[in-house]
């Protein structure tokens, strides 16, 4: 039995089949999956997804959102924050971040964004799911200051230093199909090495495939798909059952109970 941490199962890439897509994952055993929003505009739409299949979402402002969201975006997200703080779906904050690879983004509108969420997941109790593209030590530094309920630091992939710092401050690590490759050596020494309990596994669906998905360019040009989708949970995790040296059921056993740890919302 699996949980997908981190699905975007309302984008517009799952529009045609999407209930096919839920059938799927449920067949292969993933059982639960957190939909987290990107912006205002989908608080909605994944709180009433995540109701629709028994799922759990989270409600945030997403870093690469950052820069067409306004400052009424952060009071939208707190009213809706005060409005479903009961609802048991509800299990994080999220997908907040800051994203320093895409060039010629505001950062300090990200950092801006990110610092005031931080500290509605404070106010609202709720772990935080961050998003982090070259930007750890950024997201640890704000973390430092305003001390939240740990949460995933999810598509992980910067130092293990950085990595054992989230650690440290209560944050699990989430892995998905960028582990698959075998020449991402930082991300798969990091899945081998980690402490068993700080990792946690997501699709990141309809992005990140893993390596038998995986399409060039050229090919995504001619119309291939290389869509991911939360039923390629198990066998990305094949990929850390044999970086590990584990077996499947033990490795589902560990992530799920990891995963309810880090949300507690999920148990
Ligand atoms: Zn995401």
């Amino acid at each position: 039995m699996w949980i997908d941490t981190h699905c975007h199962l309302d984008a517009a890439e799952f529009d045609t089949d999407r209930a096919a897509v839920v059938e799927r994952a449920r067949a292969a055993g993933v059982v639960q999956i957190v939909l987290p929003a990107v912006g205002r505009e989908n608080f909605d739409t994944v709180r009433l997804l995540a109701h629709e299949h028994g799922f759990a979402y989270a409600l945030g402002i997403h870093p690469l959102c950052v820069e067409r969201a306004v400052d009424d975006d952060l009071r939208a997200l707190s009213d809706a924050l005060a409005e479903h703080r009961a609802d048991p779906c509800l299990v994080a904050i999220g997908e907040i971040g800051l994203d320093h690879f895409v060039p010629g983004l505001d950062h300090a509108r990200q950092e801006r964004f990110y610092a005031e969420q931080l500290k509605l997941a404070r106010r609202f109790e709720l772990p935080v799911i961050l998003h982090v593209r070259r930007s750890a030590d950024t997201l640890l530094k704000h973390l430092r200051l305003t001390t939240v309920r740990g949460g995933i630091a999810h598509a992980f992939n910067g130092s293990e230093q950085q990595a054992l710092a989230f650690v440290a401050l209560g944050f699990k690590l989430g892995f998905g199909g960028a582990m698959t490759f075998e020449r991402a050596l930082q991300i798969r020494r990091l899945a081998q090495t980690l402490p068993a309990e700080s990792i946690v596994l997501e699709t990141d669906a309809p992005d990140i495939p893993p390596h038998w998905l995986y399409r060039t360019a050229a090919e995504r040009a001619a119309g291939a798909s290389s869509r991911n989708e939360p039923a390629e949970l198990p066998r990305i995790a094949q990929t850390l059952a044999e970086l590990r040296g584990v077996s499947l059921p033990t490795l589902a056993q560990l992530t799920s109970a990891n995963a309810r740890a880090a949300l507690p919302g999920l148990a």
